[in-house]
């Protein structure tokens, strides 16, 4: 058993999708295929949501017409004949759907209006595919993840019920494998107990995969990207990356906790707890051997593993009256910024003040500052990065410090971070 996972820009044209057949058709069964909405779709659902909840009607239809068009436009580059004309069909019925949840949206809180309509991606994306996959030959069973994967109802970060959810899989998904080697779900969605659809946060797929997969008991889950595997950066904001062939789980929790965008944060503790590895593979080049994510990695050596985290704000949190910041102190500041919900990046106290780099999000750090400075004075300092970099040498920390300015620095043996502006 294995799983494999495929993200909007895998299947983002039919071209893309064709491309993907030698990958099925290659792969070891039974194989349980995971799939995310084609291309930007969830991007364009979003502003269906938008224009629902602010109760523009016909902006929410006409942004739907135009996905409509879009998924049959897709569909028709792929099947043919009658298995289009029924593929028409099924994609009108989620349409439909969708419209009933623009319609009924007046009555209902932002996140729920939004699961309802969001979550419709994936059901689309994997119509399509399920089909096409069949018209080519590769037989597979569509299954609705919907009614496998349940969770609580906090609409767009729906927590799984893992024990009821474990359930599904094994009286449901399992059994179909029986009969069909290749099953084909959702990633990203799942319902409650009263059959709403909720989401698992954005960019959700991974998480899916990995659950789904570790309750499968799969030998092995993979992630198909659009790069080689995974890089000691961001390609896009450095150069000279390289990929790394072997990696640890707690490595990887370890990137990103620090900011890494590499693989959903969440995914990795049903691997880890089962030891499944996890590989990223390329799309592009199925022949790429990729990056395995696994429990240990023999020889860590691992080259510089640099994070880069643009748009901070260093907050500087002084005492009035120039009393020490004690423990007592520090817990207090630290307990208004929990109350706001705003995640410190990086901290360091000394005397009588205490500085936490924060994200940039102004509608959070407002009331913050407003409740911190009943009792301090705070000091801001806008539009800083913070940049991380694991397995650090000399000749790295010199080359991405130079001629910067720096605000605030701490190193661990394994970890150097720097505020920089
Ligand atoms: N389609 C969803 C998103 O774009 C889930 C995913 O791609 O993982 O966020
Ligand atoms: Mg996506």
């Amino acid at each position: 058993m294995q799983v494999y996972k495929f993200g909007g820009a895998s299947i983002a044209t039919p071209e893309r999708m064709t491309a993907l057949l030698p990958i099925i058709q290659d792969a070891a069964q039974p194989l349980l295929v995971v799939v995310s909405a084609l291309g930007k779709t969830t991007n364009a659902l979003e502003l269906v949501a938008d224009a629902a909840i602010k109760n523009e009607v016909e902006l929410a239809k006409s942004r739907i017409s135009e996905l409509e068009k879009q998924h049959i436009d897709y569909a028709a580059g792929l099947l043919k004949g009658d298995k289009l004309e029924q593929l028409k069909q099924e994609l009108a019925l989620i349409f439909t759907e969708m419209q009933w949840a623009v319609d009924g949206a007046g009555q209902f809180a932002f996140d729920y209006v939004y699961d309802q309509i969001v979550s419709l991606g994936e059901l689309l994306s994997t119509n399509i595919f399920s089909h096409y996959l069949n018209q080519e030959g590769l037989n597979n069973t569509w299954m609705d993840a919907r009614d496998i994967v349940r969770t609580n109802n906090t609409y767009r970060d729906a927590q799984v019920d893992e024990v009821y959810t474990q359930k599904q899989v094994s009286e449901k998904v399992l059994p179909v494998f029986q009969r069909s080697g290749i099953v084909v779900t959702q990633g990203f969605i799942g319902s409650t107990d009263e059959n709403n659809s909720t989401t698992l946060g954005r960019e959700g797929s991974d998480y899916s995969a990995a659950l789904i997969g570790s309750m499968l008991g799969a030998e092995k889950v993979s992630i198909w990207k659009d790069v080689e595997g995974l890089l000691n950066a961001d390609p896009r904001l450095f150069s000279d990356t390289q990929k790394i062939p072997e990696i640890s789980f707690y490595e990887v929790i370890e990137m990103a906790y620090y900011g890494a965008q590499v693989i959903h944060p969440k995914t990795i503790k049903p691997l880890h707890n089962n030891g499944i590895p996890l590989y990223v593979k390329c799309f592009l080049d199925k022949s790429l051997p990729g990056t395995v994510i696994k429990p240990e990695v023999a020889t860590e050596n691992y080259p510089p593993i640099i994070v880069l985290k643009k748009d901070q704000v260093l907050l500087q949190v002084i005492s009035k009256d120039y009393s020490f910041v004690t423990e007592d102190v520090l817990s207090e500041i630290y307990e208004i910024f929990a109350r706001h919900k705003v995640k410190i990046n990086i901290m360091q106290n000394a005397a009588i003040s205490l500085v936490a780099g924060v994200d940039n999000r102004e509608d959070k750090i407002g009331p913050l500052v407003e409740d911190l400075k009943q009792n301090y004075n705070v000091r801001r300092n806008e539009r800083a990065e913070l940049l991380t970099i694991r397995h650090y040498d000399e000749a790295t920390l010199q080359k991405l410090t130079t001629g910067r300015k720096v605000l605030l620095e701490q190193k661990t043996r394994r970890t150097a971070q720097f505020v920089l502006k």
